[in-house]
C-alpha cells in the first residue's frame, strides 16, 4: 500500500469522528491510540479534569535524545448553520479534493503524521519523534498547556516543534498572541423615573468600553511595531456589550467581551493592569450608588504570541523539510506554537492546506497538498538516523 492511500484512509477515519470542541474527543483519541498500538507505538493520554477529553503524546525512537515534536489538535469547529454540500463528518472525494470538517484544520496533517509512524519507527535510531495531539484548541488553546508541560519535561527536551496548522507548507516563525476576557458589571435595578436609587450597569459598561477603545488607540500608536504583521501593532477590540431590557428600567447587569491580540514584545500584563484600573474606577463609582454593585472579570482564553528569529536553524530546517515555496513569514491566526516556544522548544508553524478554508462549509484539502505533506514526512524520516543537532541547522 502506498503512503498516499494510507494517508487518505486515515484522514477518512479521522473526519468520521465529529470531534467538535464542545464534545468529548475520547472516540478519536481511542482510534489514534489503537492505530499507534497496531504499529507498536506506545502513547499516553493527558486527560482533562472531567476525564471527557484528552491529549495524546506518543514517542517514537530513543527518548534520551533530543527529538522533534509534531503538534496538532484533534478538535474541530462546529458545523451549525453551515450549508454543506456533502455530510461534514464523511470524507468525500470531489475532483482532487477531500471535503469534510477538519480536512484542512487539521486532520490532513494528522493523517500524514500517523501514516508515517511506521516509517518513523523504522528510522528513528538517533532523533525521536514525539506526536503531540491536543484538544480544545479551537476554543482558545485550552488543552495544550498540560500537554506542553509534559513535552517540555521529557527526559531530553525536544530540539524542534512543528505545529502543522495550515500554512500552505510555508514556514511561519511568528504570530500574535491573544487574551480574551469577559467583564460582568452588576449594578442595582430600579424604575427609570428613580435612577438616583439605582446603579446603572449599562452606563458603567459603556464608560469601560470607551476607556478600552481609548487604550486601543494609544496602543496602536505605541513603539512596539512590527511590519511583519497586519496590522503592525497590538490590537484591543471590544466584541460585545450586552445590557438592559427595557427603557423604563435601570439595567442592573451588563456584560462586555474584549480581546487583546499582541505582537511579540508587547507588555500585555501592563495593558491588562490598565484595564483593571478602569474597572476599579467604575466599580468604585457604582458602589457609591449601591453597595452591592460589583464588576468581575473572567478569562475566556489566552495563548502567547510566537516569535523566533526568521533566520533561526529551526525555521530553515522546517522550510527544507516542507520544501516551502515561499520565504518564512507570519500568519494572522493564533496557534499552540507560542506555548511550545515559551516552554523553550524552538517552534515553527508549517502544515498543508489553507487557513482560508478552515471553519467554513465544504472545508477541503487537496490530494496534492496531502502528497506534499507526505513528502515532508518522508524527508523527516530520512533524517532520524542522525542526532538532531546534526541536521537541524541553518
Ligand atoms: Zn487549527
Amino acid at each position: 500500500m502506498t503512503d498516499q492511500q494510507t494517508t487518505l484512509e486515515i484522514l477518512d477515519a479521522l473526519i468520521g469522528f465529529p470531534s467538535i470542541s464542545r464534545d468529548s474527543n475520547l472516540d478519536i483519541v481511542s482510534w489514534i491510540e489503537s492505530y499507534l498500538a497496531r504499529h507498536d507505538v506506545r502513547s499516553q493520554r493527558i486527560a482533562d479534569r472531567t476525564g471527557a477529553k484528552a491529549s495524546i503524546l506518543a514517542t517514537i525512537g530513543p527518548s534520551d535524545r533530543a527529538g522533534i515534536v509534531l503538534s496538532a489538535h484533534t478538535d474541530v469547529v462546529p458545523v451549525d448553520g453551515q450549508d454543506w454540500s456533502s455530510p461534514p463528518f464523511t470524507a468525500t472525494r470531489r475532483d482532487n479534493r477531500i471535503v469534510g470538517r477538519g480536512a484542512t484544520d487539521m486532520k490532513g496533517f494528522i493523517a500524514g503524521v500517523l501514516a508515517h509512524a511506521p516509517h518513523f519507527k523504522a528510522a528513528a535510531t538517533q532523533t525521536p519523534v514525539h506526536i503531540a495531539l491536543s484538544y480544545d484548541e479551537e476554543v482558545g488553546c485550552l488543552g495544550a498547556p498540560d500537554l506542553v508541560d509534559v513535552v517540555a519535561s521529557l527526559p531530553t527536551k525536544p530540539a524542534l516543534c512543528i505545529v502543522g496548522e495550515p500554512t500552505g507548507l510555508n514556514a511561519v516563525y511568528a504570530h500574535k498572541g491573544k487574551v480574551a476576557r469577559r467583564i460582568i458589571v452588576t449594578g442595582r435595578g430600579g424604575h427609570s423615573a428613580l435612577p438616583h436609587r439605582a446603579a446603572n450597569a449599562v452606563t458603567a459598561a459603556a464608560r469601560l468600553v470607551n476607556n478600552i477603545s481609548d487604550l486601543a488607540d494609544t496602543t496602536s500608536n505605541s513603539d512596539v511595531r512590527d511590519e511583519a504583521f497586519d496590522p503592525p501593532y497590538t490590537t484591543i477590540h471590544v466584541g460585545s456589550l450586552h445590557g438592559g431590557t427595557a427603557l423604563n428600567l435601570v439595567p442592573d447587569r451588563a456584560v462586555i467581551e474584549f480581546e487583546i491580540r499582541d505582537i511579540p514584545g508587547t507588555d500585555v500584563a501592563s495593558l491588562l493592569a490598565q484595564i483593571d484600573r478602569f474597572i476599579d474606577e467604575q466599580r468604585n463609582d457604582l458602589k457609591r450608588q449601591a453597595s452591592e454593585a460589583d464588576i468581575i472579570v473572567e478569562n475566556i482564553s489566552s495563548y502567547p504570541s510566537l516569535m523566533i528569529a526568521q533566520n533561526d536553524a529551526a525555521v530553515a530546517t522546517v522550510a527544507r523539510l516542507a520544501d516551502s515555496k515561499h520565504p518564512a513569514g507570519t500568519v494572522s491566526f493564533g496557534t499552540e506554537a507560542g506555548l511550545y516556544a515559551k516552554a523553550g522548544i524552538p517552534t515553527v508553524v508549517c502544515g498543508p492546506g489553507d487557513i482560508g478554508r478552515a471553519h467554513k462549509a465544504d472545508e477541503w484539502i487537496g490530494i496534492d497538498e496531502l502528497a506534499q505533506a507526505d513528502a515532508m514526512m518522508k524527508r523527516l524520516a530520512a533524517h532520524l538516523n542522525q542526532p538532531a543537532e546534526q541536521w537541524i541547522k541553518a
